[in-house]
């Protein structure tokens, strides 16, 4: 493909349509250096059709700078910005001018607000307006350009945060995908104003990730963050604080929850130069939580999505049935909770997992594998899984199986009430009718019987019904999981959501796998 650089909307508009392309859109402000030529490499890698193009903008907006910053002073020089974005692999660039952006001038069109929670958390409380700017110069660019997807740095997380809540809150059907922050081989993050620091001020500068990279040292060990500590080396080496703290790294609110992933930002001046840089404080791997009703196609999914994270799979349905099996075996009433309860008490249940796929569990050593999946099991499992004993002491073996994290797991409750702070909580879901069709498709496939779809999806939907009505930990969708319905859908393609999902909770920075 010729590499192209546009200057207007007219030119850019004619050759897209000649392309007939699905655009990657990677847009940036120029003054491109290591981190943006990584945001370009990335997608290049990612290009999974033929007909994708790669297309960088370099537009410096002037509605994103305030009264006293340097929007005149910003680096400018696109053939040093082409040079760099094609090396990379982009397919084209497009430089346009304000009045391309904004052809009515500023004072004819729409503006984006962001809300004042998210807007003034960390830069924009001494930015006034900065993120009204991003977030409305991103809604017009991407009037113009209508990309499938959107890549973005994790630098400017604040920045990805309000795009990635604009975009899903007006149902904006455009991927955002965003990698991790670039560095020098001091740790020095990249950034385009950078290049105002004299070599002195740089020196001072390099303070900023190293503090931050101490504190996550200290964090690691310790579970503990000393702002205070991290405060008085950054003010040793000149650097006048704007912020440093701790905050959720969705909401960017302050808290105190080390529990759950936390984003230690700041924000300092180096001489007349404002940077910013930030670390992910995290005390274990990943724990995914996977929910939803009989037959959406969880196993399948965890399973595989386990295996390409390279995590430990639980299937905590797996564990109600093998006790469901034993209750059954041994001829007791399931409504008899004192002798289920002395069953249970002297009883041992693992999984014994050569692979993922090969997982087997035991119950007092014998493999259950194959017979949890009887019909007779599965009529029987809501009735003992309702239990309060048996959640108890099933749930705190699933909490211990996930304590370092690492962990996919699927369930009923296990966003809600096994791992209530899990990073990445998926709602799995599909209608009654397309989860009887798949369940008889298994049973086939198992070699077992059963009358007919209709009464499958009989079974299935008074399963819900108990699964959703009992008292303790109830089968629902946790508040903050995302939901995804299956219906229609190949597992490939939910698979892609979901680590869609996954890369949407987790940052590059924090879970670098390459297999995702
Ligand atoms: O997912 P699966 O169909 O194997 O689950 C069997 C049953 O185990 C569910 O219908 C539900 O009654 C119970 N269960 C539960 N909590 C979980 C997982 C399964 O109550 N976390």
């Amino acid at each position: 493909m010729v590499q192209k650089i546009f200057q207007t909307n007219a030119e850019l508009k004619d050759w897209l349509s000649e392309q007939n392309s699905a655009i990657i859109f990677i847009p940036t402000m120029g003054g491109l250096h290591a981190g943006h030529q990584y945001l370009i490499e990335k997608a290049t890698q990612r290009k999974n059709k033929k007909n994708q193009i790669i297309l960088v903008s370099v537009f410096v907006n002037p509605l994103q700078f305030g009264k006293d910053e340097d929007f005149k002073k910003y680096p400018r020089n696109i053939s040093k910005d082409a040079e760099l974005a094609f090396d990379a692999g982009a397919d084209a660039i497009w430089a346009p001018v304000y009045f391309d952006v904004f052809p009515g001038g500023e004072n004819s069109h729409f503006k984006i607000q962001v809300p004042q929670t998210l807007h003034n958390a960390l830069c924009g409380a001494q930015r006034a307006g900065h993120f009204d700017g991003v977030a409305t110069v991103i809604i017009h660019l991407i009037r113009i350009i209508r990309p499938e997807k959107l890549i973005l740095g994790e630098k400017d997380w604040q920045q990805l945060i309000i795009i990635r809540k604009l975009f899903q809150e007006l149902s904006i059907p455009i991927k955002i995908e965003s990698y991790s922050t670039q560095r020098d081989q001091n740790g020095f993050a990249y950034s385009s104003r950078n290049s105002y620091l004299s070599d002195s001020e740089r020196v001072n500068a390099q303070s900023l990730p190293l503090a931050l990279k101490e504190a996550k040292k200290e964090f690691d060990k310790e579970k503990v963050i000393n702002l205070t500590k991290i405060a008085s080396k950054l003010k040793r080496n000149n650097l006048k604080i704007e912020y440093l703290k701790v905050v959720d790294p969705f909401s960017l609110k302050e808290t105190e929850n080390i529990n759950k992933m936390c984003l230690l930002a700041a924000a300092v001046k180096c001489g007349s130069t404002r940077l910013i840089d930030h670390t992910f404080l995290m005390q274990r791997k990943p724990i995914i939580a996977i929910d939803g009703p009989a037959g959406a196609g969880k196993s399948t999914l965890t399973k595989a999505f386990a295996k390409k994270l390279g995590f430990i799979y639980l299937d905590t349905g797996a564990m109600y049935r093998a006790v469901t099996w034993l209750i059954i075996s041994n001829s007791i009433d399931p409504s008899a909770r004192s002798e289920i309860k002395n069953i249970l008490k002297d009883s041992k249940l693992e999984f014994k997992n050569p692979s993922i796929v090969e997982q087997k569990i035991f119950i007092n050593n014998i493999d259950v594998t194959e017979k949890i999946r009887s019909p007779q099991v599965t009529s029987m499992v809501s009735e003992i899984a309702k239990q309060q004993y048996v959640r108890d002491l099933l749930t705190k073996q699933q909490q211990v199986i996930g304590e370092d994290g690492g962990l996919v797991a699927e369930g009923r409750d296990i966003g809600t009430a096994v791992f209530p702070d899990a990073d990445v909580k998926i709602f799995l879901t599909a209608s009654p009718t397309e989860r009887a069709k798949r369940r008889a498709l298994d049973l086939e496939t198992r070699g077992y019987e059963f009358s007919s779809i209709e009464d499958l999806e009989q079974e299935i939907k008074e399963r819900d019904k108990k699964d959703s009505e009992r008292k303790i930990a109830p089968l629902k969708k946790a508040q903050d999981a995302i939901e995804l319905v299956t219906d229609g859908m190949n597992i490939e393609d939910v698979l892609k959501e979901m680590i869609y999902i996954f890369r949407s909770k987790i940052p590059e920075e924090v879970w670098p796998s390459p297999n995702l």
